[in-house]
């Protein structure tokens, strides 16, 4: 396999025999059979996005011995998991499976906040909101209200008294969730590695290839020359999975490019601190835009939620485009009028791996048994990484079935139709 490209060797497999050799996860044996730990098997997960450190810490707390890899550092700048932050929040319309899992992983991501010298989780809070009475809302306040989660339904008026640095014309309510907030995404990432190795984890830093396309995966090769034989796999390579698996994944991840603008706040404002100002999102009909307070000195956050072109994750352009940055400040403008005029100080450009729904990955590779594929974190991944390791930790090691249809190979159409928000 070339540097981030498909599989080597020759084609032993159709794409037509590869995609009719699926079955679906449900019904598959365990990849592993418990392991004890005196008698540990060991796992190779490969990508040290959030999606694979955190696979790679539940497979080390169920007592397997873990080697977790990653071509150029866990949560590097070119990664999805790279950069700055990222927003979790419970707000998921119908799609309260999500919910359940953002509330689940927030347990994990304060615990690791609370070990870490700087902070992971700040609890800023999150506001959505929303012009018209849409049913992403009602159905967000149901299953909020079934976990017994304390949101607030907000009305234009308290939002405006309550948040003076948005401008809510035209806006009819407001979700206010005070225990979510903001994950310092790469220090997240780093600092999970770190403590994974700490626990006795291996971590190592090499470009990864592989030579077979059926039969169960004995090794890895590296690029430096060495191999990593294993008992099982884990791939986690975020936007370089269609590249890594062409015929498997080729036509169901989609990476877009997505830009993303930091702004000074008036100097000696304090209202757009994280202890006055929350992580917001205009709903705006699924068009969202959405942002952050100044978290640490970097900068207000701005971003447009829409998917941007497609792109190649090795060879896409870092430099932030001016169309999108008119286009961010346009809305800045006219949402955030204390800002206007305001310095740009920053800007990161990265890719969402998409997948065709918004749904994640979590399944077997169909001809290579001993493979799990996780993937597809469609723009919304970063804060269910620890619930998304753990169900894929599960699938090596536990009882063999994955709980979760939609996040099964099957489930995964060749055609973009996002519906998860
Ligand atoms: C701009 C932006 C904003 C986002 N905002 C949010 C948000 O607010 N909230 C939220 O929850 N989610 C958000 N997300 C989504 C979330 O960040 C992603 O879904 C998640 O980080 C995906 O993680 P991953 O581990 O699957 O992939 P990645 O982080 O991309 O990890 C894949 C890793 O695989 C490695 N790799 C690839 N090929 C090889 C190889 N051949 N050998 C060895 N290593 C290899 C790469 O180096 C990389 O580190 C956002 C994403 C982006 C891009």
């Amino acid at each position: 396999m070339s540097k981030g490209g498909g599989l080597k060797g020759s084609p032993l497999m159709t794409r037509r025999s590869v995609m009719g050799g699926m079955t679906a996860g449900a019904l598959a044996p365990a990849v592993l059979r418990a392991a004890k730990s005196d008698n540990a098997a060991h796992v190779a997960v490969i990508g040290a996005g959030v999606f694979g450190a955190w696979t790679a810490e539940h497979l080390r707390r169920a007592g397997h011995r873990v080697t977790l890899v990653d071509m150029a550092g866990p949560a590097n700048s070119r990664a999805s998991s790279g950069g700055e932050s990222r927003m979790t929040r419970g707000a998921y319309g119908r799609d309260n499976i999500y919910t359940r899992m953002a509330f689940d992983s927030l347990k994990e991501w304060k615990a690791l906040s609370a070990t870490s010298g700087l902070p992971i989780f700040i609890p800023h809070g999150v506001l959505f909101f929303f012009q018209t009475e849409e049913a992403y809302l009602s159905d967000s306040i149901t299953a909020h209200r079934a976990l017994g989660l304390p949101t607030e339904l907000l009305s234009g008026a308290e939002m405006s008294r309550r948040f003076p640095m948005i401008d809510f014309t035209g806006i009819h309510a407001g979700l206010f969730e005070p225990g979510f907030g903001a994950l310092m995404a790469r220090r997240a990432v780093q600092t999970l590695v770190q403590r994974f190795v700490a626990a006795g984890g291996q971590y190592r830093q090499e470009l990864t290839e592989v030579d077979q396309q059926s039969g169960p995966l004995k090794s890895v090769r590296f690029s430096s020359g060495s191999t990593l034989d294993a008992d099982a796999f884990v791939f986690a390579l975020g936007p370089w999975l269609p590249k890594f698996f062409p015929d498997v994944l080729g036509h169901r991840i989609f990476a877009t490019r997505q830009e993303i603008f930091y702004f000074a706040a008036p100097e000696g404002d304090r209202r757009f601190l994280p202890e006055a100002m929350p992580g917001w999102a205009d709903f705006n009909a699924c068009d969202m835009y959405y942002g952050f307070p100044d978290l640490e000195a970097r900068g207000v956050k701005f971003a447009h939620d829409q998917h941007g072109v497609a792109v190649d994750p090795d060879t896409q352009s870092r430099e932030a485009t001016r169309a999108a940055l008119d286009e961010v400040i346009a809305f800045r403008d006219r949402r955030f009028p204390l800002l206007k005029g305001a310095r740009l100080t920053g800007a990161e450009v990265c890719q969402y791996e998409n997948s065709s729904n918004g749904d994640f990955l979590i399944d077997r590779h169909p001809a290579m048994h001993n493979v799990v594929l996780v993937g597809g974190g469609s723009g919304h991944g970063f804060k269910h990484g620890p619930e998304v390791g753990r169900l894929a930790a599960e699938l090596i090691s536990g009882g063999g079935a994955q709980s979760e249809p939609r996040f099964t190979l099957d489930t995964k159409a060749q055609t973009q139709s996002r519906e998860v928000h």
